[in-house]
């Protein structure tokens, strides 16, 4: 049997006809950029997502970039501030902070749950740290509970990056609703992914709506005026209406990668692998499926010789890449540990139960004496 890693052709072709139409709709309508099908998609994305408000920006990085540059420009940042961010976490988290000229401080995350860890966070606040950055890595949710108390306690700014966790939620309350704003990227192979490039930003304080609105058209709200200076960083119509159409379908695609995880946390029963912890089963969509080997390697081969591709997320940490030589000194053994041990099993809406059973079997065949 082959098991790919993810399908994205299979996961787009479920719903080709109402692709098809959104497309052409677009299409006829003769306006591509900043119209009626990004007004319903923001609209859309916030009620989901239980703010007041949403932002179309051009994807994910920019979500996260020009929040931080809006709260620049609101006198609520300034450069040298701190930004408390998960040492584990993709380098789009860090990019963002640096790129606005503040200070990424690393922090180790719960090697567990792969997210933040409050108690960490506590020792990492220095009289400079403005803003906590969770990471709601794999899909699961931070513990936002613990992190909301140690903002409120001193003053902190939060900005969640949902860039994996769209729809994920404790007692209800769902990703990008808990901090002051969140970025969520809808990169194709998210968990809600466009056809494209794009992202957003979900919030509900109306100054920084404001201020985002502007920013992301050239720094105007009314054409030729420029309040700010600001950049190019548009959803455009096709995605947005695109993703209007798929975000219709992503609770039932969640629900799916919800049996996905049962049934490898059901059946991997192999002491050379770790399996992912569940904090509650809402908690968590299952943007990746993570297991930990000391014997990663062997484990990938073995894998992929029995017709399953895995993938690494992410192989550097992003305090030894070469693009951050500032950072490179850094000793941070639980997140380097990570590194080193974490393998993506297949995991999708397009994965069937039946080929998540046979990736149980080949993973409980690994090491074994027979
Ligand atoms: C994908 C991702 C981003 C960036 O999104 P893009 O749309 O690729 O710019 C940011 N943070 C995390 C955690 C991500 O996984």
């Amino acid at each position: 049997m082959n098991v790919p890693f993810l399908d994205l052709k299979a996961i787009n072709q479920a719903c080709r006809e109402q692709l098809i139409q959104a497309m052409t709709d677009v299409l006829d309508s003769g306006w591509y950029i900043q119209g009626q099908k990004l007004n319903e998609f923001e609209k859309k994305f916030a009620e989901y997502c239980g703010t007041e408000f949403c932002l179309g920006v051009a994807n994910g990085l920019d979500a996260l970039t020009l929040t931080l540059r809006a709260w620049k420009t609101m006198g609520k940042l300034k450069s040298g501030d701190e930004v408390i961010v998960p040492a584990n976490t993709y380098i789009a988290s860090i990019l963002a902070i640096t790129e606005n000229d503040l200070v990424p401080v690393l922090v180790e995350p719960n090697a567990d749950t792969f997210n933040l860890c409050p108690e960490n966070v506590r020792r990492a606040i220095t009289p400079r740290t403005r803003v906590l950055l969770p990471v709601h890595l794999y899909g699961q949710l931070a513990d936002m509970e613990n992190l909301m108390e140690i903002s409120s306690d001193h003053n902190l700014l939060v900005l969640e990056d949902s860039a994996q966790s769209h729809g994920a939620q404790i007692d209800g309350r769902k990703s990008g609703s808990w901090g002051d704003a969140s970025g969520f990227s809808f990169y194709p192979g998210k968990n809600l992914g466009a056809l494209g490039d794009a992202g957003a930003i979900t919030t509900s304080d109306p100054e920084l709506y404001e201020v985002l609105k502007a920013l992301r058209n050239y720094g105007s709200h009314e054409k030729y005026k420029n309040i700010f200076q600001g950049v190019n960083s548009r959803l455009d119509e096709i995605q947005a209406a695109i993703l209007s159409v798929k975000l219709g379908f992503l609770d039932e695609q969640t629900k799916h990668r919800q049996k996905i995880a049962s049934a490898y946390l059901d059946n991997i029963k192999n002491n050379a692998i770790t399996l992912p912890v569940v904090v509650s089963p809402e908690q968590h969509v299952w943007h990746l499926f993570v297991i930990r080997s000391s014997r990663r390697q062997e484990l990938q081969r073995f894998l992929m010789d029995n017709g399953i591709q895995t993938l690494i997320h992410y192989p550097i940490p992003p305090h030894q890449q070469q693009a951050y030589p500032g950072l490179n000194n850094l000793e941070l053994p639980v997140t380097e540990r990570i590194h080193n041990e974490v393998l993506s099993l297949p995991m999708g809406p397009s994965l069937s139960v039946e080929e998540a059973a046979y990736v149980a079997q080949v993973c409980n065949r690994f090491m074994s004496k027979d």
